[in-house]
């Protein structure tokens, strides 16, 4: 089981969010149950994910937990893990891929550490395996939360960045980050440049 889901169940939801049941939120979605067992009941779970590759949607799908609410934050050390702490102390629970428990599961060692090449790789045992060993494949440690890191920022005063004409945080400096040219792979949206008067 899966947060009260079967695998099967688990694996219709995944396919329905994600495109498909993909073996890194099949794993996740273990991650998550496993997490959920270790923390003491009745408390309020903030989490951070690690990686924004497959995991945040098992959190996304298994808790209320999500990117827009705030309740879940991606920390991208490239490190399959993800870590539930209490929002009121910061204690909590990170659960992490540990590769000496890989070794009795060929199939997702191979695919996990990129060792069998993706023509080879033979999906149905991959998702056999990642069903029978569940979250045998994890280890579990405490950590505690600096809270004054992850705090939310309230938000401040706005501003009309003086290019764009658009509305953005006043404390991003004097031009939005847009027309700093610091961000966007699509130019900064000067005012009136390219605008559409409506789509049909
Ligand atoms: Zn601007």
């Amino acid at each position: 089981m899966i947060m009260s889901h079967t695998f099967d169940e688990f694996a219709g939801m995944v396919k329905a969010f994600h495109g498909s049941a993909a073996p890194g939120i099949m794993i996740g979605g273990s991650m998550v149950d496993l997490a959920y067992r270790c923390l003491p009941r009745g408390g309020i779970y903030d989490v951070i994910c690690e990686t924004a590759k497959c995991l945040p949607d098992a959190v996304q799908l298994l808790t209320p937990c999500s990117i827009g609410n705030g309740w879940l934050k991606v920390m991208d050390t490239g490190r399959f893990s993800l870590a539930f702490y209490d929002k009121y102390t910061g204690e909590g629970t990170r659960v992490f891929i540990d590769p000496e428990k890989l070794d009795v599961w060929p199939e997702i060692r191979g695919w996990f550490l990129k060792l069998t090449p993706k023509a080879e790789q033979d999906t149905a045992r991959l998702m056999k395996e990642i069903e029978e060993a569940g979250s045998g494949v994890c280890s579990v440690e405490k950590i505690n939360v600096s809270l004054d890191l992850v705090e939310k920022k309230k938000g401040g005063p706005i501003a009309l960045c003086p290019s764009c004409g658009e509305p953005y945080p006043s404390e991003r400096g004097s031009l939005c980050p847009a027309c700093k040219g610091e961000m966007l792979p699509y130019g900064s949206g000067r005012r009136g440049g390219g605008r559409m008067d409506e789509c049909r």
